[in-house]
């Protein structure tokens, strides 16, 4: 990206997030902002303050050119037929000018969607749908507190694909609870068997406010350890790669030419907007967080703008972002990238890091790019914070 495309960038976002915060119940371990279902009536509520926001923030300005929009949650097929209409009908008015190839992503999970309802989102423009399963063992998705089945799962995936749906996502977690490489190969079996162009592998994180934080706190939490968690990855990468999902990213994979350009755009590190309770955007100069919470969120998103946090990034921050979410693909950093958009070459910047992390194998240099090797995948977190700079 050369300097005029930077600026045209940081001034007209081409990625839009929407999040829907509502789920029919709270997954042990999530730590996202979620209502649980209380009716339609809070759903209503919350999609005229949604178009509030919107409209706070575009009213004024020319639309923007979208590549991307991902409406995520939560659970957005949680929405009735009605409302489904409605929320496409908002996007429709605010993001009509969409690139020719526009992703439009919609997050769902198993027991929620119907062959009426995914008429709705195929005529609102959504053309990728990812869908929540986690694991196919029904014993691990109670212990995880899901509230699906794993046959529910898999009709979601085919009732998807008969929709006309032909870029299809699943989530699936490992270092679940009780979860052992038995478990985990045989998700990838059932995987190999479905209709997929994408595939998200999260290893659990225990976040504290949440049931799982509590028990780990409390010692009843069981998980499977790091050593085997560590060979889950990578049988999963083994796997994931025989059936033509080739890793980009350090979750995710893909079929050739169906890699997620919504979360692309983060890893490159574009700006965006972000809309609904919960939600972060990266506009301009700053990264903002909008208030979690259902009620002042609605209550703030009709006299003003409900921000929680703003936070300034400075030059030094976007670098250093740029560094650590740039490493998280696959195919790393390259130099002639990072002089387009610094002037200077990464060596310059961080010459003794990327030496010292080459030397120690957590980095290769392949022609101008430097990557994440294997081992380096596995400890990440130790390479990006060696790019944090001293303030
Ligand atoms: S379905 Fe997703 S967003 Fe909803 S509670 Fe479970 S993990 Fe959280």
């Amino acid at each position: 990206m050369d300097k005029n495309e930077h600026q045209e960038e940081i001034t007209s976002p081409k990625h839009v997030y929407i999040h829907i915060p509502f789920c029919a119940q709270k997954c042990f371990y999530c730590d996202f902002a979620v209502f649980v279902w209380q009716g339609e009536d809070w759903v209503d509520q919350y999609l005229g303050a949604l178009e509030h926001e919107i409209s706070r923030v575009l009213d004024h300005q020319p639309l923007p050119r979208v590549e991307t929009i991902y409406i995520g949650g939560g659970t957005p097929s949680l929405l009735n037929e009605s409302q489904l209409e409605r929320l496409f009908s908002l996007l429709a008015r605010y993001f009509p000018i969409r690139t020719p190839n526009h992703e439009i992503s919609l997050e769902t999970n198993p027991g929620t969607l119907t062959p009426s309802k995914l008429e709705i989102i195929k005529a609102g423009g959504v053309n990728r749908i990812s869908i929540g399963v986690q694991t196919f063992h029904d014993a691990i998705l109670k212990r995880i507190g899901r509230n699906h089945t794993a046959k529910e799962a898999i009709h979601a995936v085919y009732m998807v694909e008969k929709a006309g749906f032909n870029n299809i996502n699943i989530d699936l977690m490992y270092g679940l609870p009780g979860q052992e490489m038995d478990h985990l190969l045989s998700d990838l079996d059932q995987v190999s068997q479905l209709p997929l162009t994408h595939l998200s592998a999260y290893n659990l994180k225990v976040e504290e406010n949440t049931h799982f934080g509590r028990w780990q706190r409390e010692g009843s939490l069981l998980l499977p350890g790091e050593e085997l968690e560590a060979e889950m990855y990578e049988r999963i990468i083994e796997k994931l790669s025989s059936i033509g999902l080739e890793q980009y990213e350090l979750s995710n994979f893909a079929r050739p030419g169906f890699r997620s350009q919504h979360n692309l755009g983060y890893w490159l590190n574009h700006r965006f907007y972000g809309f609904g309770a919960g939600a972060w955007g990266y506009l301009g100069r700053e990264r903002y967080g909008n208030m979690r919470a259902l009620i002042p969120y609605i209550r703030h998103s009709i006299k003003g703008l409900p921000r929680e946090e703003i936070l300034p990034v400075t030059e030094q921050e976007e670098m250093e972002e740029m560094m650590f979410l740039g490493l998280r693909l696959t195919e790393g950093i390259s130099d002639s990238r990072f002089r387009e958009r610094w002037n200077v070459s990464m060596n310059q910047i961080y010459g003794v890091q990327i030496e010292e992390l080459t030397n120690k194998g957590l980095l290769e240099k392949k022609e101008d790019r430097i990557r994440l090797t294997p081992m380096g995948r596995f400890l990440s977190n130790e390479v990006f914070v060696a790019f944090l700079q001293e303030k």
